[in-house]
C-alpha cells in the first residue's frame, strides 16, 4: 500500500476512534488483557468485564499474587476459560523469570504460556510502540478485501500474505514516521467500524480508492474462508440437588475429566448419574437451555432434586447459598440453567 494510503487511514483513525477503556492508559498489562479478553469476545461485552477485572487486579504482581480460582471467577461470564488460565500462568512467568517486567523482544513474550503472535503483536506495538504487525479477525477482513486475496485466509498461503500486508503496513508506516500504534488499532477499527463482515460500508471508508475488491464491485466476495465444520450436538442432564437451606450443589471437574464440553476446573450441577448416585431424586419440571462452544450445540436439560440422607462435601464438591453461587467461577452455560430453575 502507499502512503497515502496510511495517512488517509490515519487522519480518519484519529477523527473516529471509539473511546474505550484499555485505549486510555496502555500500559503492557493493560493492553494484554484487553486484548486476550477481545480475542472471541465482543468490545461491548468486554468493556465491563476488562473494567471490573482490573479493579480487582490491578496490576499483574496482583494478578499473579491471586489465586486461580479468583481469576477464574472474575473472568466468569466472558467464556474460552483457557484465556484465562493461561493470562494467570503467563502473568506468574512473568513475575518469576522477567522480575514482573513485560519483555520487550518478541521472542521472549512469545515463550509465554497463551501468548502467540497476535497478542506479541499487540503488546509490542501498542504498548511499545514498535513496528510490529497484528493480525486479528478484523485486520484479515480489510487486507483480503484490500489486496482482494484470492487465498483461503485461514490457509497458510493466505495468512503469510496477510502477515505479509501487515507487516509492510507497520513498518513502513513506521519509516514515514507514523506510531505503530496508531497504525495498527487504525486498521482493526476499520475493520470493526467501516469493513464490516457481512455489509462494508464502501461509501464511508476512507481508503477505498486503494481497495481492490471494491474497484472490482467484489467486496461481499472477500476474505475467502475455508467451507464451514458441520454443527455437532451433545446432550447433558443435569440434578439441581437443594438441602433444607435451600442451598445447591455444585461440583467441579478435574482437568482431563471430558464427561461433559464445559469448561473443566469451575463449578457446575453434577449430572444426572453422579447426583443419583450420591441419593439426590430429582423432582420438579424440566429446564431445558442451547448453548453454543466451538462447533458444538449442546443441548443442557435440568431438574430440581432433594438428597435423600446427607451429602458430604468434598474440595470439589460443595453446597452453595445462592449468593455463594452468584460469585462462584462458572460458565454462562451453568448461570443460565441456575437461572431458569431459580436458583440464581
Ligand atoms: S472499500 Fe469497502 S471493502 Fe474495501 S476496505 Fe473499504 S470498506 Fe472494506
Amino acid at each position: 500500500m502507499r502512503p497515502a494510503f496510511r495517512r488517509q487511514l490515519l487522519q480518519w483513525y484519529a477523527r473516529h476512534a471509539r473511546e474505550l477503556p484499555w485505549r486510555s492508559r496502555p500500559t503492557p498489562y493493560r493492553v494484554w488483557v484487553s486484548e486476550v479478553m477481545l480475542q472471541q469476545t465482543r468490545v461491548e461485552a468486554v468493556r465491563g468485564h476488562f473494567a471490573r477485572f482490573i479493579k480487582r487486579f490491578p496490576s499483574l504482581r496482583a494478578l499473579a499474587a491471586a489465586e486461580l480460582e479468583a481469576v477464574l471467577q472474575a473472568w466468569s461470564g466472558l467464556g474460552y476459560y483457557r484465556r484465562a488460565r493461561m493470562l494467570h500462568a503467563a502473568a506468574r512467568q512473568i513475575v518469576q523469570r522477567h522480575n514482573g517486567r513485560f519483555p520487550r523482544e518478541r521472542h521472549a513474550l512469545l515463550e509465554l504460556p497463551g501468548i502467540g503472535p497476535y497478542s506479541a503483536g499487540a503488546i509490542l506495538s501498542i504498548a511499545f510502540d514498535q513496528p510490529e504487525p497484528i493480525v486479528d479477525g478484523n485486520v484479515e477482513r480489510v487486507f483480503s478485501r484490500l489486496a482482494a486475496i484470492a487465498h483461503d485466509v485461514k490457509s497458510s498461503a493466505g495468512r503469510e500474505a496477510i502477515w505479509q500486508l501487515a507487516r509492510e503496513h507497520v513498518e513502513k508506516g513506521h519509516a514515514e514516521g507514523h506510531r505503530p500504534s496508531a497504525l495498527n488499532q487504525a486498521l482493526m477499527e476499520l475493520g470493526a467500524m467501516v469493513c464490516l463482515p457481512a455489509a462494508p460500508d464502501c461509501a464511508a471508508c476512507p481508503v477505498r480508492d486503494h481497495c481492490a475488491a471494491r474497484k472490482a464491485g467484489r467486496e461481499r466476495e472477500f476474505p475467502v474462508l475455508p467451507a464451514r465444520a458441520s454443527t455437532k450436538t451433545r446432550r447433558y442432564r443435569f440434578i439441581a440437588a437443594r438441602d433444607e437451606a435451600g442451598r445447591v450443589l455444585l461440583v467441579r471437574r478435574q482437568e482431563g475429566d471430558s464427561s461433559s464440553l464445559l469448561p473443566a476446573g469451575l463449578w457446575e450441577l453434577p449430572q444426572q448419574e453422579a447426583a443419583e448416585a450420591l441419593g439426590a431424586v430429582s423432582r420438579g419440571r424440566l429446564v431445558t437451555r442451547t448453548h453454543s462452544i466451538m462447533n458444538y450445540r449442546l443441548q443442557l436439560s435440568a431438574r430440581n432434586a432433594t438428597p435423600q440422607g446427607n451429602i458430604e462435601e468434598t474440595t470439589s464438591r460443595k453446597w452453595h447459598t445462592a449468593q455463594q453461587a452468584k460469585q462462584a467461577a462458572m460458565s454462562s452455560a451453568t448461570r443460565k440453567l441456575l437461572q431458569a430453575l431459580g436458583v440464581l
